[in-house]
């Protein structure tokens, strides 16, 4: 055989063995479970300025487990943290007992303006349809023109309606702690503190059911007073937050989602 016919043959079936291991990585790579990610991504409304809201179900979560938990970063544009946990729960897969949803950013235009308001200057944590209450256009709790008035506001309402979440955790700072909402028992409240070192306590001098609690148009009191089998609580990092402990409430968020003995 000539030397340049064994070369030929040679590099051709250098060839065919690289394609096949390319090929192999390829079926290999949509065949098992990613590390992590959204497994299913939904678009649940738009901001005042476009940007979309989207919920993901983490990759690895069942589906309709009747007892998902929904983790949202921010409603504040000026309280980033909770992104930081949502970035951490996106980089693992969930155990396939759990079903997590998160919305890494639910004000994304106070994200980029750095206000925790939105783009109209409407804090939409006083803006949604529950014991809504108008107030000075020019205070940072702006509650809106009237009650849900605000794009961002109905996304959240939307998610909600169409993931029905048991348990809901929503990120704020800058108070280092865990709410207990007043419509509810403390227990996950509680739970959440054994785990994250983070204290449980009722908005001060409030407690837990109390008439007194004087927030109007939350999300939290609109989901617990809308929704009886879902329980909404707010979980309040500090002004700073190391990373390691980013890393512990993500892990706290695991726990919550794979614990159904701690509904309310
Ligand atoms: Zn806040």
């Amino acid at each position: 055989m000539k030397l340049w016919l064994i070369v030929i043959e040679g590099a051709l079936a250098a060839l065919a063995i690289f394609a096949g291991i390319w090929a192999f990585q390829i079926w290999q790579d949509s065949n098992s479970p990613k590390a992590g990610g959204c497994q299913e991504t939904i678009v649940v409304g738009k901001s005042v300025n476009g940007v979309e809201i989207t919920a993901c179900r983490l990759i690895g979560s069942a589906i309709d487990s009747k007892n998902a938990l929904l983790v949202i970063g921010t409603i504040h544009g000026d309280e980033p943290d909770g992104k930081r946990v949502i970035d951490k729960l996106l980089t693992q897969a969930v155990s396939k007992e759990s079903e997590i949803w998160v919305i890494r950013d639910g004000n994304p235009d106070g994200a980029v303006l750095v206000t925790r308001r939105n783009a109209n200057r409407v804090d939409i944590n006083r803006n949604f349809p529950i014991k809504w209450e108008a107030s000075d256009p020019t205070a940072r709790t702006y509650s809106g023109p009237s009650p849900a008035s605000e794009p961002e506001t109905l996304a959240l309402m939307q998610a909600v309606q169409k993931i029905q979440p048991t348990r809901i955790v929503v990120f704020h700072q800058p108070y280092a702690q865990i709410d207990c909402p007043p419509e509810r028992p403390a227990t996950i409240s509680d739970r959440l503190s054994q785990i994250t070192g983070y204290k449980s306590e009722c908005i001060p001098g409030e407690k837990s059911g109390s008439p007194t609690n004087t927030y109007t148009g939350t999300f939290t009191i609109w989901v617990n007073s809308t929704f009886p089998d879902t329980t909404a609580v707010t979980f309040e990092l500090g002004l700073t937050t190391l990373d390691a402990k980013i890393q512990t409430i993500a892990k706290a968020m695991r726990t919550l989602a794979a614990e159904t003995a701690y509904l309310p």
